[in-house]
């Protein structure tokens, strides 16, 4: 087992110029979490330079070496870069401050909120499909409160008439919206 660092910006192979988006590591709890630069990791370094390997696909495809040095910045717990040169790494290591802190705690809560407002309509939508499959079980008399509420929140007609409703709330919450951006 490993964990996933989300590499953002992308870290270009230096073999072979491919870029890879991720790095998978055995540095921390090994419990396929995700972090990527910003987020506080489990690690017994506190502040330092941890050595790991880096893995190019496209090397490893092309039947290369595939595997090169790179160094996982901490800086008081939070993995503050991910660099495949040593000098960088601990340039870094001096220079990462509490305005990148701010920084990375402002995309933190921008992450959170975008989460909340997905979790909020989705569940918007599963209580207005709840209270349509109970009015159609409760016509009358239970049904009148229900309907009042619904005027409030119901879900759109091609929702309503997809061969599987359910599914299709589950297909419109997963796919990405403009409004959804981070
Ligand atoms: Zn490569």
């Amino acid at each position: 087992m490993f964990d996933t660092i989300t590499l953002d910006p992308a870290i270009r192979c230096p073999e072979c110029g491919a870029l890879e988006t991720s790095h998978q590591t055995k540095e921390f709890e090994c419990l396929m979490s995700y972090y990527r630069i910003g987020s506080v990791v489990p690690s017994p370094c506190h502040s330092g330079i941890i050595r790991d390997r880096f893995w190019c696909s496209a090397c490893h495809d092309a039947g290369r070496e595939a595997e090169h040095l790179l160094y996982l910045v901490i800086w008081h717990s939070v993995l503050a870069a991910v660099e495949l040169d040593a000098d960088e790494a601990e340039r870094k290591l001096r220079e990462t401050d509490r305005l990148d802190l701010i920084g990375w705690l402002a995309d933190s809560q921008r992450e959170s909120r975008h989460w909340q407002g997905k979790f909020r309509k989705l569940m918007s939508s599963l209580n207005a499909w709840q209270r349509h499959l109970h009015d159609k079980a409760n016509p009358e008399p239970d049904g009148a409160r229900s309907r009042f509420w619904s005027r409030f929140s119901s879900l759109p007609d091609e929702i309503l008439n997809a061969p599987d409703p359910l599914d299709a709330i589950i297909k419109f919450h997963s796919k990405e919206s403009p409004e959804d951006e981070l």
